[in-house]
């Protein structure tokens, strides 16, 4: 896998990125990725230190629903805002009103961002149906391991 490190500490803003990615690192366990993913992003300078990344991701990963198993399409279409810093900010910073994604900014993967923000915004469970098929399974469930019930209906 190709990678292009950007030092966003030098260099011209803002940085447009634009590719199509056929996979990436860590992506593996939320499914198989149907097509490209697509990123559009830009890059801005907001201070000497804070960075802002702005644009879209989109990806459909194949997976399996929990609930019944069959072969289910995810899709995410994700508008990105989020600051960037360096790493040495992490432990520092107090959470703020706005994302931050550190990384070590003289070798900046933009790669780990984009698969930073899917994980972050992939839906914690995966189900193509809703719990009404899970009543219905419950009944079924329930009739079998009372067959006597029915007989006993049978006899009044
Ligand atoms: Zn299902």
């Amino acid at each position: 896998m190709e990678h292009n490190f950007l030092n966003l500490n030098e260099g011209s803003f803002p940085v447009k990125i634009k590719k199509r990615l056929k996979s990436l690192n860590n992506l593996d366990q939320l499914g198989e990725i149907k097509e490209d993913i697509k990123v559009s992003i830009e890059i801005e300078r907001l201070s000497k230190e804070v960075f802002l990344a702005n644009g879209f991701i989109s990806v459909s990963f194949e997976s399996e629903c929990l609930r019944c198993f069959k072969h289910m399409d995810t899709d995410l279409n994700l508008d990105i805002k989020v600051g960037i810093k360096d790493n040495r900010y992490e432990n520092l910073d107090k959470k703020g009103p706005l994302e931050v994604h550190y990384q070590d900014l003289d070798n900046f993967d933009i790669d780990v961002l984009i698969a930073e923000e899917i994980h972050l915004n992939f839906p914690s469970t995966v189900n193509c149906c809703g719990p009404d098929n899970n009543d219905d399974l419950n009944n079924e469930d329930l009739e079998k391991i009372q067959p006597f019930k029915k007989i006993r209906d049978l006899i009044k």
